[in-house]
């Protein structure tokens, strides 16, 4: 990308503020509630954050939003720091929003204090009632006059677990009749007898997003606090409740979420997509997840990229997933080994090929200069695609077929003689010629052949399974197709096909990224070993994406 790159609207805002000396340096933070696992959306936030920080003075925080102790576990905190980190980012400190439980409570009974929070006792459905209506103003709740004492004892009991779920809440008083419905009287705590990933059962009474969220914003000094669009309407209340307790004013901008199409980008439903075993797991290659896609292969650089493409925008629009399936191609053309596997295989013969057998060498990436070659065992018996075989060929048909001639990739010049079929008519084996002196490299032959097939010595091949993905859905925006989103679901998204490879991949690293010539680009799975290969594809070679833009 060039470096001429305009600014995207945040950094519009961040570089006025710098230049005019409101901040000397930034910070940000990165959210999120660990109720699950991180998903592409969450990497566009992740490279927003962290990415505004690297390009301006300042530095940003990694903070667990977890403040609702029934949904969130250690294990997805593991995961959110594993993927931030592969993502290639770094936090400067790691804080948890459940750490100023405490603080959060006295900034409510400064509140109180100030007659600006009260003790409801009304039901959710009672609060719910008089709420009003976007036109019409709601109605105060008879508990709204308590006295600042009797609001403060009752505040306190709450926390002392005298009451049970769901009996009280302490509410912000602002006011029934405004015209955003989120300031009226907004509910800050309410409580939940509920055991806590970190604080155990110190607590029971928790939080509301709206005051935990800002509040945990000022105390960390946040700068520029970003989150999605859908919170425009809370930065009323966020800027309320900073003004009234006097606290460190952090400020709220929005940016657009990012969805992809063909999949579905809610930890809710990828949660439901787990559990009710859809696929494997949170890390299933064909999940939408940081960790899914890694193990399917994806590099943190073809997702850095993807992000930087999309940008940052104000108004929501769905990214084609051929968006990201460009950016990993681009990137793996550039790093991916080349090498050569065979499914669906039939024999190859060549009958004059006397030498029993020798080592070729093949180069392992025409991208790269420095790569530098493999060896490729070479014999009379090879297995070679079926579908590289027709029996009777058509006029374009460059590949094999009898008569005809094709370079075998980075061997020889061969012609089909014959062919043999089983009893119900499959071709078993074809019969050809080798041509000596037409040895890739050192060709003095002066043959010319259209077609290059690749293919892998029978004797030395070695057994392994690829992992065939197609899209996890088969509409393009699932969110909004009718009905239950798993009705979408693509039956066909996995196919593990059976093939033959060459012998080097015994001992590639399991890291390594391989083109499987033809075939796309592979990665070693999670449980692969070096007795049974298997290689999840991480994308087809085809660029329809790249096409498109040419249109
Ligand atoms: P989900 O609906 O998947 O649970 P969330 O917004 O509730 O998403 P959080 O853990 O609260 O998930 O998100 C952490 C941060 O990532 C927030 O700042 C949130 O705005 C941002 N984020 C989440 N999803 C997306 C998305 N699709 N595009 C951009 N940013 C996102
Ligand atoms: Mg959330």
């Amino acid at each position: 990308m060039s470096e001429e790159k305009s600014l995207n609207f945040i950094e519009e805002i961040i570089e006025n503020d710098l230049n005019s000396g409101k901040y000397q340096s930034i910070v940000t933070r990165f959210p999120p509630e660990p109720n699950g696992y991180l998903h592409i959306g969450h990497a566009s936030s992740i490279c927003l954050n962290f990415g505004l920080t690297k390009k301006y003075p300042g530095y940003t925080n990694l903070r667990f939003d977890d403040t609702n102790p029934t949904t969130e576990e250690t294990e997805y905190v593991e995961s959110i720091k594993e993927d931030i980190r592969w993502m290639g980012f770094e936090w400067k400190n790691e804080l948890y929003a459940s750490d100023y439980f405490q603080q959060l409570y006295d900034f409510a009974v400064v509140l109180i204090k100030k007659g600006l929070a009260y003790v409801d006792d009304s039901t959710s459905e009672a609060i719910a009632s008089m709420k009003g209506t976007p036109t019409e103003p709601g109605k105060d709740s008879p508990f709204r006059n308590r006295s600042v004492e009797e609001n403060l004892d009752l505040f306190q009991r709450m926390k002392n677990g005298e009451f049970p779920d769901g009996s009280r809440t302490l509410r912000a008083k602002i006011d029934m009749a405004h015209i955003n419905m989120l300031m009226r009287d907004p509910i800050l705590y309410r409580i939940k007898h509920a055991h806590h990933h970190r604080t155990g059962d110190a607590w029971c009474i928790y939080p509301m997003y709206d005051f935990a969220h800002g509040q945990s914003d000022s105390i960390e000094n946040i700068t520029h606090s970003i989150c999605t669009l859908e919170f425009v309407p809370h930065r009323e209340l966020y800027d309320w409740l900073i003004t009234q307790l006097a606290i460190y004013p952090s400020h709220q901008y929005e940016f657009a979420r990012r969805n992809i199409n063909y999949t579905v980008t809610s930890k809710r439903k990828l949660l439901q997509l787990v559990n009710e075993g859809h696929v494997s797991g949170w890390d299933d290659p064909r999940m939408p997840t940081i960790s899914g896609l890694r193990r399917r292969g994806f590099t943190p650089e073809s997702i850095r990229d993807f992000c930087d493409r999309i940008g940052v925008a104000k108004r929501e629009n769905m990214v084609d997933v051929g968006l990201l399936e460009f950016c990993v191609r681009e990137h793996l053309n550039k790093v991916a080994q080349r090498r050569m596997v065979v499914t669906n295989p039939i024999k190859l013969v060549i009958t004059n090929y006397d030498k029993g057998e020798e080592i070729l060498h093949s180069e392992n990436n025409p991208e790269d200069p420095n790569g530098g070659t493999r060896e490729v065992p070479f014999s009379n018996e090879l297995w070679i695609d079926r579908e590289d075989f027709m029996e009777e060929p058509t006029k374009k048909y460059f590949r094999l077929g009898p008569g005809l001639s094709v370079r075998l990739k980075s061997a020889y010049i061969i012609t089909c003689e014959s062919f043999e079929k089983d009893a119900s008519g499959n071709i078993t084996t074809v019969f050809s010629t080798y041509h000596p002196d037409s040895k890739s490299g050192s060709d003095t032959s002066g043959m010319h052949v259209k077609g290059t097939l690749h293919w892998v010595s029978a004797k030395h091949a070695v057994p392994v399974v690829l992992n065939e993905y197609d899209r996890l859905f088969n509409v393009e925006d699932v969110a909004s197709a009718e009905g239950d989103f798993k009705d979408y679901i693509n039956p066909n998204s996995l196919q593990s096909v059976n093939a033959y490879a060459e012998p080097a991949l015994v001992n590639d690293e399991k890291e390594a990224r391989f083109q499987f010539l033809r075939k796309g680009y592979f990665y070693q799975d999670t449980t692969s070993t070096k007795d049974k290969l298997v290689f999840n594809r991480t994308v087809t070679l085809k660029d329809a994406w790249a096409k498109e833009q040419k249109k």
